[in-house]
């Protein structure tokens, strides 16, 4: 971690909790006021962690910004662009959406006025085509909790998608988007800079986090996925949200979903009912770990998916 410089960005806004519209356990509580932190990861690479939220990294190169990811809101990407503006003056290039959540992409207009071009996987592409409604519906909370206004929140497309893998070669570094299947979601992109040996992992990783797994088609490759993340020649892992990881972090998520995925196949094959696995399964050996408080929520979406097959949120 020797090239870890971080600045701690005050946070103006009164800080909530990620959860908004859930009801929040203790562990919920003392986080609250973590301040947004810009880390520099690795030479002109720029990691902003936004513990309520969401996180993004850009990359700073002779030739201009990459940006990932950009905010759930065109006031929260005009943030970003001013903390970017903090590192460089250079313009902004592209952008890549990791995924189609709207915490992920609802920023999007304002790079786009910036000049930027947009890149995603197919999949993240046919998922914002579909489902941009559906996102917005569930994020009107959001949008109140924060007097943010919705209709600012524009669907801007990404210019260019890849079906694998796509090398870019910016201003001389390397920026590697990859694609291993859907884990948390159909569209998952890596975001891989071989030679600094970071990784952007978006939706899958989290660190020291419950993901919310309704949008998987599949726990077990979810798992299959970060555990080859984690034997790839990386050292830092960088969750679409929670704090700078390294390899333990990943192994760890990787476990704790396999649990989850092997304790409900189980309950499901002995017959028990989406209301008695709520009632019954508790994973308390994970209870201290983020989002634990909407376990039942995570136990519910699972249940649904053994069922019928498919993940009770959105899929392309
Ligand atoms: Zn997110």
């Amino acid at each position: 971690m020797r090239y870890l410089r971080t600045f701690i960005v005050l946070c103006s806004m009164i800080a909530i909790s990620h959860g908004f519209a859930q009801a929040t356990g203790s562990g919920e509580v003392a986080e609250k006021n973590i301040p947004i932190q810009v880390t520099e990861v690795a030479p002109g690479l720029y990691f902003q962690y936004h513990h309520q939220e969401s996180n993004n990294a850009w990359l700073v190169t002779s030739d201009g910004v990459l940006v990932i990811d950009a905010r759930q809101h065109p006031q929260r990407a005009e943030e970003l662009l001013a903390a970017i503006r903090k590192t460089t003056d250079q313009p902004i290039r592209w952008v890549i959406n990791t995924h189609a959540h709207g915490d992920h992409y609802f920023g999007n207009s304002v790079f786009k006025r910036e000049g930027a071009i947009f890149i995603a996987h197919q999949d993240t592409l046919g998922m914002m085509q579909q489902h941009f409604d559906s996102e917005m519906n569930r994020r009107q909370g959001y949008f109140r909790q924060m007097k943010l206004d919705p209709s600012l929140v524009k669907l801007v497309l990404p210019d260019i998608s890849f079906d694998r893998s796509l090398t870019l070669n910016l201003g001389g570094r390397v920026v590697e988007l990859l694609y291993l299947g859907p884990g948390q979601n159909p569209g998952d992109t890596f975001v891989r800079f071989p030679k600094e040996k970071v990784i952007f992992a978006g939706g899958p990783f989290s660190k020291a986090s419950w993901p919310n797994p309704s949008f998987t088609p599949s726990i077990t490759k979810w798992v299959e996925i970060l555990r080859s993340i984690a034997v790839m020649d990386i050292d830092i892992y960088l969750g679409g949200h929670g704090d700078i990881g390294i390899k333990e972090d990943v192994i760890k998520e990787a476990k704790m979903l396999e649990d989850f995925d092997y304790e409900i196949r189980s309950a499901y094959a002995k017959g028990m009912s989406r209301e008695e696995m709520v009632r019954e399964l508790k994973f308390s050996a994970y209870r201290d770990i983020r989002n634990y408080y909407r376990m039942n929520l995570f136990i519910s979406s699972y249940y649904h998916l053994l069922k019928t097959g498919k993940p009770e949120n959105a899929y392309p």
